[in-house]
């Protein structure tokens, strides 16, 4: 019977080759999102933030849920019966079982232990969803180049968003305990913590780019380290998702780099807070496949154009542009781009081949330079 319909379709000219891909990741993605939400009602000590936790009302996230399920099972339904993306359907229709299985929207809330060690699944979610909502729009509105959303490797650097999604928390923790052990934390008022809010918040991000931008220089030019930087370098699509394509040591090593200084310089936690937005938002937006124009402001504030030379392969982008929200940094130590044109044709890593996949890109630094046939830069 379907197959009839199909074919009447087909010759009404309503079924274009290829569609059906939107939806079924659609699908797809709220199964998915479905599933986790199962497992989340489950083990909620383990899988949700106790701060998100609080504010969450069970009733609300179970018909929110259950809305869910039903659209991604009728998209899904709507595919397979059309013909099209039909595994994405099966995936959709596996997930949605599994999530039934587990009890469905009407699962009911596990005990929660308030001291366990959590992995902040909702944290995550809501982060993406949150991020692809904000940059596929700006995205769309202003666009630099014309590309799809699900361009090549998004589903790696969907994998390094989670990843690097989650270990923001872990980072926070580790460098509270370096602070400590190294002596650092600071417990005599001193006029950092006199300072106004978004003062406070301004200056944290300019202490914190101090400090990321030389990283960032021996991330390039320590040889070990750069072994380690060049998965983030070896992006050749530049948009929202390509920032988060971060091996998981530079994620630590920056992360603590700038936030150990930060602390014991005095920041409040809302100040360090206001900085973590800042930086979560710019780091997402200066990979962008956006274009603005922001006049002479752009040799104050780093912009995806700015970014984007970062990331280039031809000569006068490399070891050049490495400051991640003041690009003036870039102008007073002597290491700004400088080029007749305005954006770099093509970007990636130069003289050496990167692994394409997660796990070969997390060995990467690990393997000797002999097997990986690099070559000197
Ligand atoms: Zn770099
Ligand atoms: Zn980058």
């Amino acid at each position: 019977m379907h197959q009839k319909l199909l074919s009447l379709l087909k010759s009404h000219g309503h079924l274009p080759r290829g569609r059906g891909r939107v939806t079924g990741v659609i699908a797809l993605a709220l199964s998915v999102l479905c599933l986790l939400a199962a497992l989340a009602f489950h083990y909620p000590s383990w899988l949700t933030t106790p701060e998100l936790r609080a504010r969450y009302d069970v009733d609300t996230l179970r018909q929110i849920m259950l809305i869910a399920m039903v659209a991604a099972a009728v998209l899904a339904t709507w595919n397979s019966i059309l013909g099209r993306s039909r595994w994405l359907a099966a995936w959709s229709v596996a997930a949605l079982v599994a999530t039934w299985l587990l009890g469905g929207s009407d699962i009911r809330v596990d005990d929660i232990d308030a001291g366990a060690p959590y992995l902040g699944l909702d944290w995550l979610i809501l982060g993406l969803l949150g991020t692809a909502t904000v940059f596929i729009t700006i995205e769309k509105l202003i666009p630099f180049r014309t590309q799809p959303v699900f361009r090549e490797s998004w589903q790696l650097d969907l994998a390094y968003f989670a990843v690097n999604h989650l270990l923001i928390g872990l980072s926070l923790l580790a460098s509270n305990h370096a602070l400590v052990a190294l002596g650092l934390d600071v417990r005599e008022p001193n006029w950092v913590m006199a300072l106004p809010l978004w003062a406070a918040i301004l200056l944290a991000v300019l202490v914190a780019d101090l400090c990321q931008y030389w990283v960032h220089r021996a991330l390039h030019q320590v040889p070990w380290l750069w072994r380690v930087h060049a998965i983030h370098h070896s992006v050749e699509t530049m948009d929202w998702l390509a920032g988060s394509r971060l091996h998981v040591i530079e994620t630590l090593i920056v992360r603590l780099s700038v936030l150990i200084p930060l602390y014991a310089c005095g920041f409040s936690t809302q100040a360090i807070d206001g900085y973590i937005v800042i930086v979560g938002f710019h780091a997402v937006f200066n990979h962008a496949n956006v274009s603005v124009n922001i006049g002479w402001l752009r040799y104050v504030i780093v912009t995806p154009n700015f970014h984007h030379w970062h990331h280039g392969s031809e000569r006068a982008a490399i070891d050049r542009n490495y400051a991640a929200h003041f690009a003036f940094l870039d102008y007073l130590f002597g290491t700004a781009v400088r080029s007749e044109r305005a954006w770099p044709d093509q970007y990636g890593v130069v003289g050496e081949t990167v692994p394409r996949g997660f796990w070969g890109q997390l060995l990467y630094p690990l393997r000797s330079r002999a097997r990986t046939g690099e070559k000197q830069r």
